[in-house]
């Protein structure tokens, strides 16, 4: 006998047919003498529904009250889970993230988990129960409810299966596995059989949002064997696996990440200690900073720009333009116009062929790039947003990806 994890995301809970649907999938499990745990999503929309619901009392709500909010999502969804299973008469009980002590730290929205109880999960499993979890959700230390990030279910579902001791971690979402690129971008994206732990965590933090970044982050940490794959059919998916397991091929995939605002410091005297003073006002604040890039000095100033998250755009501008005197910059200039596409794969760096090749099916649609970064495992490129799919595109083209 297995211990299953399963988890739904929303468009395969989004409604009643669809409901029964991933019943029969947990219950053949069942029958099958498996102890299995579910943590869903909220159906379909719903979150996105929330949020603008939010908007419209509130434009700037307190994070707190919108984790209460967004957490309910997932609580609709996974009482009506257990009611489909219960009316095909098995035994089935759903479980809030404050339940099953979900611990994460207090950083609202984005709250990263600290532990997670499972003695209630493992009293019901004993009870031959099917346990359905809430995914998304926690509680902090003052006991306020908390949400993991956009995606996040993904990563309640790893972190229980790394606590239970899980034979296999399955996230069954609305597409056949992880591809080459997004499948709603590239029509003739190509499934991966498998990829290691490295590869998938650089692609889920690039942009291929199939899996959240920090599911596949606590997957490694903790060797959790992951499968992504439909909940609409039975074709294999993809499993997520340690290196060397995995079918060699160098460039693995290309992403793109719309979620990115471009910030510059112009006219910076061009004296020691003033990225040192940039870059520490924004970490006071928790900001990430992504690309960055200094210009050579000109007369007596430079520039540094840099990118950061949309939802971060706020924050930076407002430190930085308090603060202009003290860095000594003459203005912040910034665009939300623009997006990231990458290329993923290990070994890039003993690669300089990649970068070209990437480079050149850029300028044949005549794209204009405006940063660069590399790593051992990632080439990304800065393009304007409106054609960054085209990019996604003629880059997987160029790869022979398909
Ligand atoms: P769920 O609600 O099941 O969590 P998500 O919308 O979060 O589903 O993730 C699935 C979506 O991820 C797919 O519909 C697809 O458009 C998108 N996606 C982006 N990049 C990739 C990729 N490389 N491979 C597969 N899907 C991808
Ligand atoms: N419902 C949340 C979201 O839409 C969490 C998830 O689906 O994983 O982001
Ligand atoms: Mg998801």
């Amino acid at each position: 006998m297995s211990i299953i994890v399963k988890k739904f995301g929303g468009s395969s809970v989004a409604d009643t047919e669809k409901l029964l649907n991933v019943a029969h999938i947990i219950t053949g499990a069942y029958d099958q003498g498996n102890s299995v745990v579910v943590v869903v999503s909220a159906q379909g929309d719903t979150t996105d529904e929330l949020l603008q619901k939010a908007a419209e009392v509130n434009p700037n709500p307190s994070k707190r009250e919108m984790d209460v909010l967004l957490s309910t999502g997932e609580q609709v969804s996974m009482s009506l889970l257990a009611m489909t299973i219960e009316k095909l008469g098995y035994p089935a009980v759903s479980l809030t993230g404050w339940q099953i002590g979900m611990k994460t730290n207090s950083n609202h929205s984005n709250a990263r988990i600290k532990s997670v109880d499972i003695e209630r999960i493992k009293k019901e499993l004993d009870s031959n129960r099917i346990v359905i979890v809430a995914g998304f959700q926690g509680i902090d230390k003052y006991d306020d409810i908390t949400t993991l990030g956009r995606g996040g279910s993904d990563t309640t579902a790893v972190a229980i299966a790394a606590a239970l001791g899980a034979d296999v971690c399955e996230i069954y979402t609305d597409v056949d596995g992880v591809y080459t690129a997004d499948p709603r971008i590239v029509k003739n994206a190509r499934k991966l059989n498998d990829v290691s732990y490295d590869e998938m965590l650089e692609l889920a933090s690039l942009g291929a949002n199939v899996l959240h970044n920090r599911s596949v982050e606590l997957a490694l940490k903790y060797n959790v064997k992951l499968e992504v794959k439909s909940s609409f059919n039975k074709i294999p998916g993809t499993s997520v696996k340690e290196v060397g397991k995995v079918e060699r091929m160098l460039v693995r995939g290309v992403t793109k990440d719309d979620d990115v605002a471009r910030i510059s410091v112009v006219n910076i005297e061009d004296t020691p200690g003033k990225a040192f003073k940039i870059f520490s006002l924004l970490a006071k604040k928790n900001i990430n900073v992504d690309v960055i890039l200094q210009s050579i000095g000109r007369g007596n100033t430079k520039d540094i720009t840099f990118t950061v998250a949309e939802s971060n755009l706020e924050a930076a501008l407002e430190i930085l333009n308090d603060n202009l005197s003290y860095i000594g910059a003459k203005s912040i200039e910034y665009t939300k116009d623009i997006s990231k596409v990458s290329v993923v794969g290990a070994g890039m760096a003993s690669n300089p062929g990649v970068a070209a090749l990437m480079f050149e099916a850029l300028y044949n649609e005549g794209i204009n790039i405006h940063m660069i970064s590399t790593s051992e495992i990632k080439i990304s490129v800065l393009i304007d947003e409106d054609v960054s799919d085209t990019a996604v595109r003629a880059i997987h083209d160029k790869f022979n990806l398909a």
